[in-house]
This record gives C-alpha cells, structure tokens and sequence, in this order.
C-alpha cells in the first residue's frame, strides 16, 4: 500500500493498560508501527499481544535512570513520543500531612519519567527535523483551577505543563512540536468507574507550543 505519508512509529510509556493501551490501540489502527512501553514485560507482552496491529512490546519503567537511553539505542528513532505513564491520584492527602513517599514517587514517574523520555528520544528527532512529544498531564495541573488537597498529583502535572513549554521552547524550529494534553475524566484503574470508557475517547488539547 502506498501513501503521501511516511510510515510512522510511536512510542507510548505505561501502555500495558488503560489510556496508554487504547492509544497504542488507535494508532496501530491507523497503521503506524507501535512501540507499547511496559514496565512489567509480561504485562507488556500480554497488552502487546491483545492488539491486531504492529505493535511490539518494549521494556520500559520511566523511574529507572539508564532505561529510556537503553532504549533507545535497541528500538532506534521514533516519530511520536507519548509520555503517559502517570501514577498517584492521591485523593487521601494534604499537602500539610503529606507523605514524602508518595510526593517523590509522583515526581519521578510524572514529570522526571517523561523529562528523560526526552532528553533520550527527541535529539533524534531535531537531527531528523520532524518529532512529537505529546505528555499526558490532567486539567489538575492547571494553576488557574487549583485549589486543596490531591497534593502530590496536580503539582507533578503542574511541573510536567510547564516542563512542556521549556521544552517546546528549546525545540523551536527543529521541526520538533512538544504539547500536553488533558484525556479528561477516563474510566481506568486510576480514573475509577465514573469516567467515560477508554476505548473511543477524544483527548482535548491542554497546554504547549
Ligand atoms: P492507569 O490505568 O493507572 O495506567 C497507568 C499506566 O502507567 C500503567 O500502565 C502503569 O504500569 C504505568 N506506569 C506507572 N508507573 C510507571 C513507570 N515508572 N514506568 C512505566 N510505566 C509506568 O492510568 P490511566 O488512567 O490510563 O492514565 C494514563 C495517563 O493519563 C496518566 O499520565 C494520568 O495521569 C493521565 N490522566 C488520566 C485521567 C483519567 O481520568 N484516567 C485523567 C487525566 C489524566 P503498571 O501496570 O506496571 O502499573
């Protein structure tokens, strides 16, 4: 089959479930070669496997230091780079009585798991001139709406908004778009029942450049 446009291979961190394995889902659909990034292979290989698509699962915690730069020397460049791995929707906390634990926990994943997600992916594309980075934050990281309580949560996200305009700054003109996005309220382990389901939903833009 031919097209105008090349083939294109994404990356998508914490796809093993919820919204990460819907979007490998919907891009395998469109034909694009996935990389769905898992930090338990066996639950990646699984997730991999649940999907009729080329998509490979690929050994991934966005915690560990060495693993976005291990790699990305295995799988080569990507196109689209979707930092979604998210963790600690801490309802149960204050920021007065917070747990360090936690706090350092959300740190590490939300915004230091996808801030080295790209300092791994994106020279690669700058060096191709075309690249995006789309990170999934939450409308609770926007400073406007913020109020009490849910502490660890909304200021990773706060910090990976702005981390999205450092970086879409730096990378001006290289081809190379850095955005954030809001999924809104989605059904999954962390969104609980209420949410509308992960298959089929429409993500709304949030913040970027
Ligand atoms: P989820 O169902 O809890 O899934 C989170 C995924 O992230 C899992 O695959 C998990 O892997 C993975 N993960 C966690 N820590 C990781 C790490 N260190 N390295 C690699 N993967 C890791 O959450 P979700 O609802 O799909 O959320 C996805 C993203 O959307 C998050 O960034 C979240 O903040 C954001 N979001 C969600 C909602 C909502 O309503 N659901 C709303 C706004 C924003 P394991 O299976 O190994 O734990």
């Amino acid at each position: 089959m031919t097209s105008e446009f090349p083939r294109r291979v994404a990356l998508v961190t914490g796809a093993n479930r919820g919204i990460g394995l819907e979007v490998c889902r919907q891009l395998g659909a469109r034909g694009w070669r996935v990389f769905l990034g898992a930090r338990d292979t066996e639950k990646g290989d699984a997730a991999a496997r649940s999907l009729v698509c080329d998509v490979s699962a690929a050994a991934l915690d966005v915690d560990d230091p060495d693993a976005p730069f291990r790699l990305a020397a295995a799988i080569g460049p990507v196109d689209v780079l979707i930092n979604n791995a998210g963790v600690h929707y801490d309802t149960w906390e204050t920021a007065l009585g917070a747990d360090w634990r936690i706090v350092r926990e959300a740190f590490e994943t939300n915004l230091f798991g996808a801030w080295r997600m790209a300092q791994a992916f994106a020279p690669e594309m700058r060096a191709r001139g075309w690249g995006r980075i789309v990170n999934v934050s939450s409308g609770a990281g926007s400073l406007a709406s913020m109020g009490a309580g849910t502490p660890a949560y909304p200021t990773s996200k706060a910090a990976l908004n702005a981390l999205t305009r450092v970086l879409a700054g730096e990378l001006s003109g290289t081809g190379v778009l850095v955005n954030a996005v809001c999924p809104g309220w989605v059904a999954t382990d962390m969104g609980g029942a209420g949410g509308r389901p992960s298959r089929g939903g429409r993500g709304e833009r949030a913040v970027g450049g």
